[in-house]
């Protein structure tokens, strides 16, 4: 059993000054520096002044796979990046070996990740994955438009999918994403989801994310059209957003970016208790605009904070997408924005991705973050931790010391 007593812990919607946490694998118990001393004694160590107790990050979308880019992938539109995407990806994937995946896995951990969604394209990543120290959810994807194509890819699918599955490692969670509406065939979509249904898996997919996929999957046209022809033969959408979203109706899944979605699929993701992975960076390079978040909260749709893979951001650091984010949303009030932003990638992530961490109460994982900051802590810590960044110095999962030394 171990008792850290701090200046502050950041909660999901409070600061408790001169608080302090017991735990061991889960948490034990939260009560005041006073207390904890009187109780406790000699036990009880003192993180001192501007020291923050917090839960630890959850990152829910992320592509290691395609961590090698750094300059290789054309920025500004959603047309422009995909085609240097095709042009580059070879490349990139032979680029990006088992340390180029490592490595990306410890900068989310430097970076206070303590649990992330990995979506994982060909499997490359599943030994890092395992090795990795935080709370993982391997998301094994499903892409394949062509009906003719549709054994043997999903005969793919199923052996990257049964590789992952014949893992036990204690969070490791073996999971399934579907690639998006536009590129995989309703036969296979409906076959996954039955699989992920009968073994309670979690299911993720990218849904809205640009406007060619609207005008693609609304009337079979614009920047998609010639794409679909001269790459697949394929002249119609494989589904409209609609049909897309009505196969998830009995799977509650995390859908990534969402930017362009109307009111009528919108009600959709709400009926389906679906939750909303927003990826404010990739969707800025992207050229895909910004979602409408007013939006999204007058639905009461869950949503939380991404990353998005390298091959669309600069960083897997979720404070600098939530930096951006809170700017990004320049209309809303900044406190209960930046608390939301922190609740989004702490207990709304866990609630999503089906996790026992994620909030500071009892019973829960012990999944945290000891930080420091060198200004005075008062009400507004949310928005300054944002802006003048804390310093990790350690990171605790599952009450074990995975990085650090305090
Ligand atoms: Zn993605």
């Amino acid at each position: 059993m171990q008792i850290l007593l701090a200046d502050a812990i950041l909660t999901h919607d409070s600061i408790l000054r001169n608080h302090g946490i017991v735990f061991d694998k889960t948490i034990i118990a939260i009560a005041s520096n006073e207390e904890l001393k009187h109780q406790y004694g000699d036990q009880c160590q003192e993180l001192g002044i501007g020291s923050i107790l917090m839960s630890g990050l959850i990152n829910a979308h992320v592509h290691l796979e395609f961590s090698a880019n750094r300059s290789s992938l054309t920025y500004g539109g959603f047309m422009p990046w995909l085609s240097s995407v095709m042009a580059n990806r070879d490349e990139l994937i032979n680029d990006c070996d088992d340390t180029c995946i490592a490595t990306a896995i410890d900068t989310m951990l430097t970076n206070g990740i303590t649990a992330f969604g990995a979506v994982s394209s060909y499997g490359y990543d599943l030994d890092a994955c395992i090795k990795a120290p935080q709370k993982v959810v391997y998301f094994n994807e499903l892409i394949g438009s062509d009906p003719k194509m549709a054994d043997p890819l999903y005969a793919n699918f199923q052996e990257r999918l049964f590789a992952s599955q014949s893992t036990k490692r204690e969070g490791f969670h073996p999971a399934i994403a579907i690639h998006s509406p536009y590129s995989v065939h309703r036969i296979l979509i409906q076959k996954a989801l039955s699989y992920a249904k009968t073994h309670a898996l979690r299911v993720t997919a990218h849904f809205m994310e640009s406007s060619s996929e609207r005008e693609w999957l609304d009337e079979n046209n614009g920047d998609f059209k010639p794409f679909f022809e001269n790459f697949l033969k394929q002249h119609q959408a494989a589904n409209t957003a609609k049909e897309f979203l009505t196969y998830f109706q009995e799977v509650p899944t995390l859908f990534t970016h969402v930017v362009h979605a109307k009111e009528n699929e919108l009600k959709l993701l709400k009926d389906g208790e679906h939750t909303i992975i927003h990826c404010p960076i990739s969707n800025r390079l992207l050229g895909n605009g910004a979602i409408d978040l007013e939006k999204i909260q007058s639905h009461n749709i869950n949503w939380v904070c991404g990353t998005d893979g390298l091959s669309s951001n600069y960083a897997l650091d979720l404070i600098e997408e939530m930096k951006i984010a809170l700017f990004m949303h320049y209309s809303h009030d900044l406190l209960p924005l930046a608390y939301q932003l922190w609740q989004s990638v702490t207990s709304n992530a866990a609630n999503a991705l089906g996790l026992n961490c994620g909030t500071i109460a009892p019973n829960y994982d012990a999944d945290l973050l000891v930080a420091h900051v060198d200004y005075p802590i008062n009400e507004q810590l949310p928005i300054h931790l944002l802006l003048q960044p804390c310093t990790i110095k350690s990171v605790y999962i599952q009450g074990q010391k995975v990085k650090g030394n305090t």
